[in-house]
């Protein structure tokens, strides 16, 4: 798509500075592939930054999330637990393995998995005689799920739990890194995200031979052989040495990156509160890397989230619907779920403003501006 030039985005890349020297020094020394020294480099800084112990990287989330399924023993006719509330890529890739996603529903304090939910569609999974071999835990737009509550359950029905923080690189559950508090978890540097590569993700995990296996099954499975042996079906996941200078680059800046965001939803937050759009705060001991600031709309101000994004796109600022919940998609219109529409109900209501960590004061004015001239013609 084209834009008239000046458009407030959502959310894009904001390089650091030191990107181009290790893409220039990639360049340079001819590791133009899959292997080289910007791998293990991002890698051990994905570590370092998370307290994870092992991270493989990936040239998507969406593939880090197929790999970790398959990594806790995902298989063909198997049902994973799946946040409804999510962009598609969390659950299409439990499809991609034969599986059957179950849906569950949000709670209402950080829009994430509902522990009680979750608790009502395991029992009756089981009832049903489902294997159930996974829950997907989705923090979305950086919010932390509640993971106390959530890994209890996991704990009580031993089922292992992939987290899906895509959104959330950053973000603190208790002072942990989130993504690091299942048995693996994923993040995405695609170019929306808090940091990004171009394109890429990874997966981290504290259990080496689970680690080892996701790097294996990454590089398409070649057996030890000097001729080309294969026993498992492999994929063609690895990252790339150039996009992994990128990321090397960005991980130098993401405490940074996480401020700004943080000092954007604050911005708006500060302006906006008492105009009758409400704000999701944070719960007791979670910090949020505010990857997306999001507002619902108090219905008795009579607009809707679809009129104020146009009063914006008007103004050529890019403001988006929230994700529209998994339930709710024709892809799984026949797919199981638990919950009582809450996510729906958020969906109908609320809006994401623009969010970049590079936006400057005059750009949020603008945004805050924009919305208050509508909201004050009502
Ligand atoms: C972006 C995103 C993904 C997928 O990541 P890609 O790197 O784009 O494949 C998965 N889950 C969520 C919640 C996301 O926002």
């Amino acid at each position: 798509m084209i834009y008239k030039p000046g458009r407030i985005f959502l959310s894009v890349p904001h390089m650091g500075g030191h990107e181009k020297n290790y893409v220039d020094k990639a360049l340079e020394d001819n590791w133009v592939t899959t292997v080289g020294p910007n791998i293990p480099g991002f890698e051990h800084d994905i570590c370092q930054h998370t307290n994870a112990q092992h991270a493989v990287a990936l040239n998507s989330g969406t593939a880090a999330i197929h790999l970790a399924l398959q990594a806790v023993g995902v298989q063909a006719g198997d049902e994973v637990l799946c946040s409804t509330f999510t962009f598609v890529a969390s659950a299409n890739p439990i499809l991609y393995l034969g599986a059957t996603p179950v849906l569950v529903e949000s709670e209402a304090e950080t829009w994430n998995m509902c522990p009680q939910t979750l608790r009502q569609a395991i029992e009756e999974r089981l009832r049903l005689g489902k294997k159930l071999s996974c829950i997907l835990l989705v923090h979305l737009y950086g919010m932390p799920a509640k993971v106390k509550e959530i890994m209890a359950i996991a704990e009580e029905y031993n089922i292992p739990v992939v987290e899906d923080a895509a959104e959330a690189l950053g973000s603190r559950y208790f002072g942990h890194q989130v993504g690091t508090l299942g048995q693996a978890g994923i993040f995405s540097f695609n170019g929306n995200k808090i940091i990004t590569t171009s394109g890429g993700g990874a997966l981290v995990t504290n259990d080496k031979k689970l680690a080892d296996h996701t790097r294996f099954l990454a590089g398409q499975a070649k057996d030890a052989a000097p001729h080309y042996q294969h026993s498992h079906m492999g994929y063609n996941y690895l990252l790339s040495n150039i996009s992994a200078g990128i990321g090397r680059g960005q991980i130098e800046v993401l405490e940074r990156r996480v401020k700004e965001r943080r000092e954007v939803y604050n911005f708006y937050k500060e302006r906006l509160r008492e105009k009758g759009l409400e704000f999701l705060p944070e719960p007791k001991n979670v910090f949020s890397n505010r990857w997306l600031t999001t507002v619902l709309i108090n219905p008795e101000l009579g607009i809707t989230p679809g009129q104020l994004r146009l009063a914006l796109e008007e103004q050529n600022i890019d403001a988006r619907p929230l994700w529209k919940p998994m339930h709710l998609q024709p892809l799984y219109q026949s797919t199981p779920y638990y919950g009582d529409n809450l996510s729906g109900q958020l969906f109908e209501r609320g809006l994401c403003l623009p969010s970049s960590s590079n936006l400057t004061e005059e750009e949020l004015e603008k945004v805050v501006k924009t919305i208050e001239r509508r909201l004050g013609s009502l």
